[in-house]
């Protein structure tokens, strides 16, 4: 057999892996445009912030992939030929198959904003964008965000260690108002404030000028404002890399369409990760997952249905972190931006603003437990997760709180006034604090 893996994110990389474990004998190829050697794409903030070098993502050391015989092909893939199970390449080689992954992830989503092709613009996604943005930020003093989701604060964060001025172009009334209800997104805010971030909700981009040299000037707002700066970072979403997809009788829609084995629907061609749509998607879950760790899952997950054991894809109980300069944000299960019908929160925010919790659970009766945000201090994963999976009662949550405790010298000081909190919010039903329990022993 003879496995092609187009992409080498960690999608492609968890798939070869996967496949390798399960069958010593397949030989694997993985083809990438963009790098050689697979590195973590989360870091590249890092590289440009001088805290990591560009060899430190990378988390495997180059005589890895040779080692575990997986062929490494660094190129461009042009044209896909399911026909004749063959992929061509940018040099003029094709490359044949038994089976197809395709591991493509996202690009960049632009809205063809006058003058984003202005040098000085771009959106960061992969290492020519990192190159680009040292580039063209050098000795800058002034550069525009555009968009309030994870990566804008990303790019902001990263101007502002090198002492360029980020002015943040937010569409929403407040940071990430369809993720974050109103008081995580003033908390997120206050990291704005605090790191001298100049942010500007309600705003959209109108337009990009540039100067005699073709190089950003200004931005105009749609409140009419001009800001003048030097670099411009369209930070408005991804959407499916397709590109090699729509060269062949692959199906697509917003994404490469795939079935619940992520098989798409020519027989030997599979896709996974970020470029992936899921067809049928479970309840409360989306067609689209571009995540860190659903890539990895998809690819494993995938890696056993081309290696005969077909397996289907099962999210499980939704996850997410980020960090918002110094601020740690994590969020479990359902945890809605705004008020739901049958649903309630209970929500706790340190007095100095530095740690928030809110804790989303049934408004019925024995009002189970379906979700939670946390900043500013962490909650152990697997027990927010069984707690939601079990549908935990809220007031049992709240009296084993301490189990979810991640940071033995942080958290405990806060526990007590989190239950206190609660107690005073929800009278009904008061909870004591119980003894912080072992990671596994929380009984319902
Ligand atoms: C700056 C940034 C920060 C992020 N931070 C987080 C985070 O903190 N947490 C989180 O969960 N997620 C984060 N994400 C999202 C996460 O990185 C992605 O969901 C994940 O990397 C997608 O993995 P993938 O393997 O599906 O695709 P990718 O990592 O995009 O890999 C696809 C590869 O395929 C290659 N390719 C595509 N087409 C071709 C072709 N025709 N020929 C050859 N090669 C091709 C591409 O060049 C690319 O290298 C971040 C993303 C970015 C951009």
């Amino acid at each position: 057999m003879h496995l092609v893996i187009l992409g080498n994110g960690i999608t492609g990389v968890t798939c070869a892996l996967t496949v390798r474990r399960l069958q010593p004998e397949a030989r694997i190829t993985l083809v990438s445009s963009e790098s050689a050697h697979h590195y973590s794409r989360t870091a590249l903030m890092y590289v440009y912030m001088g805290h990591l070098r560009a060899q430190d993502i990378k988390p495997y050391e180059d005589w890895f992939w040779n080692e575990n015989r997986l062929a490494l092909v660094h190129a461009t893939a042009t044209a896909l030929n399911t026909a004749e199970n063959l992929l061509s390449l940018a040099d003029g080689t094709t490359l044949a198959y038994d089976q197809l992954l395709l591991a493509t992830g996202s690009e960049s989503k632009l809205f063809d904003w006058p003058g984003q092709e202005l040098a000085g613009v771009q959106g960061l996604y992969n290492l020519p964008d990192l190159e680009a943005m040292t580039r063209d930020t050098h000795g800058i003093s002034r550069g525009v965000v555009v968009g309030g989701g994870l990566i804008g604060v990303e790019l902001a964060e990263m101007l502002h260690t090198r002492g360029i001025e980020p002015v943040v172009l937010v569409r929403d009334a407040r940071y990430w108002g369809a993720v974050l209800p109103p008081e995580e997104a003033n908390l997120v805010d206050r990291q704005f404030q605090e790191n001298h971030i100049s942010v500007r909700y309600q705003t959209e981009l109108r337009e990009i000028l540039g100067d005699a040299q073709g190089r950003v000037r200004a931005v105009v707002t749609t409140a009419g404002e001009e800001i003048a700066c030097q670099w411009v970072g369209l930070a408005t979403g991804v959407t499916p890399n397709l590109a090699l997809a729509s060269t062949s009788n692959v199906e697509t829609d917003r994404g490469i369409l795939v079935d619940e084995f992520l098989r798409t629907n020519v027989p030997n061609v599979f896709a996974a990760g970020d470029c992936a749509q899921h067809r049928q998607p479970g309840a409360g879950e989306v067609p689209i997952e571009q995540l860190w760790y659903t890539g990895r899952m998809q690819g494993e997950t995938v890696a056993h249905t081309i290696c005969g054991q077909a397996t289907p894809y099962r999210r499980g109980i939704w996850f997410n972190s980020a960090k918002f300069f110094n601020l740690e944000y994590q969020t479990y299960g359902y945890a809605p931006a705004g008020p739901v019908p049958g649903l309630s929160s209970f929500y706790w925010e340190h007095p100095g603003s530095r740690a928030a919790v809110r804790v989303y659970f049934r408004s019925e009766a024995p009002h189970a437990v379906v979700g939670f945000n946390a900043l500013g201090l962490r909650l152990r994963h697997a027990v927010c997760e069984q707690w939601i999976a079990r549908r935990t009662p809220v007031a049992t949550v709240m009296s084993q709180f301490g189990s979810a405790n991640f940071d033995p010298e942080f958290f405990p000081q806060h526990e007590k006034a989190i239950v206190a909190d609660y107690n005073r919010q929800f009278p009904g039903q008061p909870v004591a604090l119980k003894q912080r329990k072992g990671l596994f022993s929380i009984k319902n």
